[in-house]
């Protein structure tokens, strides 16, 4: 099992994640080049170490602990947070391709702030 980082991390993305990570299993990091362009972070789930700490760092409740209680509306980011490769361009493109469809799929959450967003999962 491995944490997972969902669509309130859409339109934040400040990386206070990173900053607490112990194992630096999140990315793209702000040092790395694929931060400006991503939409989002990712939790490499083979790395992760289910530690938590980066749950309480997040100021938009964009994560959860695990695959099984990220809710239904996000589950197409699992698989974008499994995908997902620092350092690998094609990895990426999985990966945001991914997040767009998400996107493009829920006109309705992604019209909510994202400090509101995590909220409207459940519904
Ligand atoms: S649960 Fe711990 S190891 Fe996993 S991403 Fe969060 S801070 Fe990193
Ligand atoms: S702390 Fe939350 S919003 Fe910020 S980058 Fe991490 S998952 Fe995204």
């Amino acid at each position: 099992m491995a944490f997972v980082i969902t669509d309130p991390c859409i339109g934040t993305k400040d990386a206070a994640c990173v900053d607490v990570c112990p194992v630096d299993c999140i990315h793209p990091r702000k040092d790395e080049p694929e931060f400006a362009t991503s939409t989002m972070l990712y939790i490499h789930p083979d790395e992760c170490i289910d530690c938590g700490a980066c749950v309480p760092a997040c100021p938009v409740a964009a994560i959860y602990d695990s695959p099984d209680s990220t809710p239904a509306s996000q589950k197409a980011l699992i698989q974008a947070n499994a995908v997902y490769r620092a350092n690998d361009a094609d990895a990426m493109a999985r990966a945001e391709a991914l997040v767009k469809a998400h996107v493009a799929g829920h006109a309705d959450l992604m019209g909510i702030a994202p400090a509101e967003r995590a909220a409207a999962h459940a519904k």
